[in-house]
């Protein structure tokens, strides 16, 4: 076969496909404009006003717990506590290696922690931290979570 007798079959097999493509545009058309309100076609829903929700606020810090009632104090927080041990809590701020602890300084305590809350129960140095709920940690600790107060 020559290159001319294959460029004549190539134009025929070209002119043969686009005259079907032609033939099948008005088929194409009916099928895309469907009427829409047929049945079968989806209908849009239609959603009641609804009233428009208050703006998110960002996730507050969990209040830290208190004891549940005077005189029914929360356990004390143990220092061999893994959660404890993981964030380096101590109950007397004196006792923290800074040189271990390079978020540590001077004066740092639960009590000047803004996680901290104060008990009112018979615990007086012993207070509620969100960090460990349900737990009580000493105003003179400290662990490596310590906020500064606002
Ligand atoms: Fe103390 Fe604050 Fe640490 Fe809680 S987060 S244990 S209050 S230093």
């Amino acid at each position: 076969m020559t290159y001319l007798q294959r460029s004549a079959t190539s134009r025929r097999q070209f002119l043969k496909t686009s005259g079907t493509m032609v033939a099948m545009i008005p088929v194409i058309n009916l099928l895309g404009c469907s009427d829409d309100s047929s049945p079968t076609a989806p209908q849009p829903q239609e959603t009641p006003a609804q009233p428009t929700p208050p703006p998110q606020q960002p996730p507050a810090a969990a209040p830290a717990q208190r004891s549940p009632a005077a005189g029914t104090a929360m356990p004390k927080l143990e220092e061999s506590d893994p959660t404890a041990r993981a964030l380096a809590y101590v109950h007397d701020a004196n006792d923290v290696d800074a040189s271990q602890q390079p978020r540590y300084e001077d004066g740092q305590r639960c009590d000047n922690c803004s996680l901290y809350a104060a008990d009112s129960s018979d615990e007086a140095d012993w207070g509620g931290c969100s960090i460990f709920p349900g737990k009580l940690v000493n105003a003179n600790g400290w662990c490596n979570a310590w906020v500064r107060m606002r």
